[in-house]
């Protein structure tokens, strides 16, 4: 591809950004669809990022991911937006900058992807977790299941996620074994298990046999609850789902087609090291 003075520029910004996996799946897509554009990764630091992201609109990208920790300031920065916390900017023609959020939808489309029954087998979820994926996902699964269970380890956080559905619930982070009985979708929104953070030994002995496991962490793909959870002969969803998911939405909105789901998802699993 030859980058010129008319090739368009999208980025992810975050802090940190340097192993995103966003510009190997988005400059793949790009590629795909032979459209002159270039997709690169730009680390926002300091203490103001709402400036920073004002100033930023004012250069004519295309579009932009937002990563942590500015979503919210990206929502606020925007012209207008769908939500008070942004994962996608687009930039307008006439030069405005308008706000979506694609995490929960691509969580959902995830899971539909690998649980197509879902919805006939889902009334009871229990999320771990209660940042900004972990609400996120809640309130896109919300309208679809009966209740959503929070288990947080900071209480507080539980109960203000719980409070924002109308169908959302409280769970003693020590009570996880009989959360885990009783759900029929868990999903794994915390940090734990991440490479470089803590692990936990997840209850899943007590998990119903027809129950579905989501792991939202992919470094590493396979997450100790995924590798429990797949020695118990249960449906599990791994995190590279949402991650491509939530990026196929933000393509279609900059570029109106739809991105290769599979396609991204064979290139991110040669740039984990993952045997395909
Ligand atoms: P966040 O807003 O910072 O939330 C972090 C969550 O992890 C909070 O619920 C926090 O609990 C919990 N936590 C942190 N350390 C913990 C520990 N030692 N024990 C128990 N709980 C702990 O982060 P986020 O943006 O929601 O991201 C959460 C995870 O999802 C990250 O691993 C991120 O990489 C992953 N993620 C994946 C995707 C994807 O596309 N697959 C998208 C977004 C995020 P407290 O409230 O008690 O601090």
């Amino acid at each position: 591809m030859t980058i010129s003075a008319a090739t368009q520029v999208l980025a992810v910004i975050g802090d940190p950004v340097a192993h995103s996996l966003s510009p190997a799946m988005h400059n793949g897509w790009i590629a795909d669809h032979g459209l002159d554009a270039v997709y690169v990764a730009l680390p926002l630091t300091g203490e103001d990022p709402g400036a920073a992201l004002g100033a930023l609109k004012r250069f004519g990208f295309r579009g932009a991911n937002v990563t942590v920790p500015h979503k919210e300031a990206a929502a606020r920065a925007a012209d207008r937006s769908e939500s008070a916390v942004a994962n996608v900017l687009r930039w307008e023609e006439d030069g405005s900058v308008s706000a979506f959020n694609t995490d929960g939808l691509g969580f959902l489309d995830s899971l539909s992807e690998r649980a197509p029954d879902w919805r006939g087998r889902t009334s009871r979820v229990l999320m771990l977790g209660a940042g900004g994926a972990a609400r996120a996902i809640a309130t896109t699964i919300s309208p679809y299941v009966d209740t959503i269970h929070f288990a947080n380890r900071t209480p507080e956080r539980g109960e203000s996620a719980a409070l924002s559905l109308p169908n959302g619930r409280t769970l003693r982070w020590d009570d996880l074994e009989r959360g885990f009985g009783a759900a029929d979708l868990i999903v794994q929104a915390t940090t734990l298990g991440m490479d470089g953070q803590p692990e936990t030994e997840w209850p899943v002995a007590n998990c119903r046999a027809n129950a579905i496991v989501a792991d939202i962490v992919y470094r590493p793909l396979h997450t100790p609850l995924l590798i429990a959870a797949r020695a118990r002969g249960l449906t599990t969803i791994d995190g590279l789902g949402m991650l491509i998911h939530q990026g196929a939405r933000s393509f279609e909105l900059w570029f109106d087609v739809k991105p290769d789901a599979a396609k991204a998802r064979a290139r991110l699993l040669t740039a984990l090291g993952e045997a395909q």
